[in-house]
């Protein structure tokens, strides 16, 4: 794929060149379970709002959960990422079991929670049982969007949920979407600059893109290629150390994109192992499912990032260099 703009391709290759200079050429693994569609929430981008009546919903038992983590133990993917929505029938009791079982099946593993918001007390108890490290974006910086989007969120809470999270030990991931209708011209810079300001550990950012049944569904994607690995530049630019997760949503935008984005300084892949049963029911945007890639398709990725000149590092948990 050409890259036209040419501030963009120089962003880039300067991105890419300090990625190197920091992690050589390899790439980490994550292996992300998603667990549950129910959510309690209604943010009005997301497919599986609470609000959304299409959505086939599900819940994947605690067995089913260990089960799929030990699944991909055993196939080199060293990180297991729980992610669902804000479903709090998965109580604390309940998730510290299910943490305690992984990390029984393997004391070197890492495991990442991204379940949303959750009392301090929680997240506590969950470090506690073995939970590594936690994923929450703030999804945008300009507060007034932020509030239009989240009927059920507010901002501060959210940056203060981020705070605590840091606080507790977890290793931290944020991150934001952009392409979002009535975001501001000077977006991308907001947003870096508070990912900055948060000095998280990890990154995870993505381009809105429609769901069907949301209050958003004809919005269109506002993202282009160019701006998305423009974004992911500037982001390894701004944080030298942090790990970046080349999201999903990117082949969305341009199939291969995201694959791409490795050659604008993203150096984590995170292959969805969710069963296949559930995993179309994760619509969190249209064809989301038959975007990601299963479990097999995991080793198919390996084999491709090889093609690609990456080390994929199978075995390894890929803890952030940020401390
Ligand atoms: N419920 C948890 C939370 O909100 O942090 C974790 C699951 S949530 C589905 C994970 C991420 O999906 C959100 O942080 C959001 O940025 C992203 N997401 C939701 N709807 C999206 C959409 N329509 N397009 C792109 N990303 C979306
Ligand atoms: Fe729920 Fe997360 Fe979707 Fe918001 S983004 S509706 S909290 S799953």
């Amino acid at each position: 794929m050409e890259i036209k703009d040419p501030a963009v391709k120089a962003r880039m290759e300067q991105a890419r060149k300090l990625t190197d200079s920091i992690f050589g050429k390899k790439v980490y693994i994550r292996g992300i379970i998603e667990f549950s569609n129910c959510c309690r929430k209604n943010c009005n981008y997301c497919g599986i709002r609470r609000g959304n009546t299409s959505v086939v919903r599900y819940q994947m038992s605690p067995d089913e959960i260990v089960a799929k983590a030990e699944s991909n133990l055993k196939q080199g993917i060293k990180t297991i990422v729980l992610q669902s929505g804000e479903d709090m029938s998965y109580t604390k009791e309940v998730l510290v079991d299910i943490i305690k079982r992984i990390k029984a099946l393997d004391s070197g593993c890492a495991i990442t929670l991204s379940i949303g918001e959750r009392s301090e007390e929680e997240y506590k108890a969950f470090k506690e049982a073995g939970a590594d490290r936690f994923l929450m974006r703030f999804e945008i910086a300009d507060r007034e969007l932020f509030k239009k989007l989240h009927p059920d969120d507010d901002f501060d809470e959210r940056l203060a949920a981020i705070k605590t999270l840091k606080k507790l030990g977890y290793e931290t991931g944020s991150g934001f979407m952009f392409g979002i209708p009535g975001e501001a011209p000077d977006a991308d810079d907001q947003n870096i600059a508070l990912l900055k300001e948060l000095g998280v550990a990890m990154v995870g950012c993505g381009p809105f893109i429609p769901a069907e049944g949301t209050p958003m569904e004809g919005s269109g994607i506002h993202a282009d290629i160019e701006r998305c690995l423009d974004i992911y530049s500037k982001i390894r630019l701004a944080m030298p150390n942090v790990n970046i997760a080349a999201a999903t949503a990117l082949d969305a935008v341009d199939k291969g994109a995201r694959k791409l984005s490795l050659s604008a300084g993203a150096n984590v892949v995170m292959p969805n192992t969710t069963p296949a049963k559930y995993k179309d029911n994760y619509s969190i945007y249209e064809r989301k499912g038959k975007l990601d890639d299963n479990i097999a398709d995991a080793k198919k990725l390996g084999a491709e990032l090889e093609k690609l000149g990456y080390t994929p590092l199978w075995n390894q948990r890929g803890d952030s260099r940020v401390k």
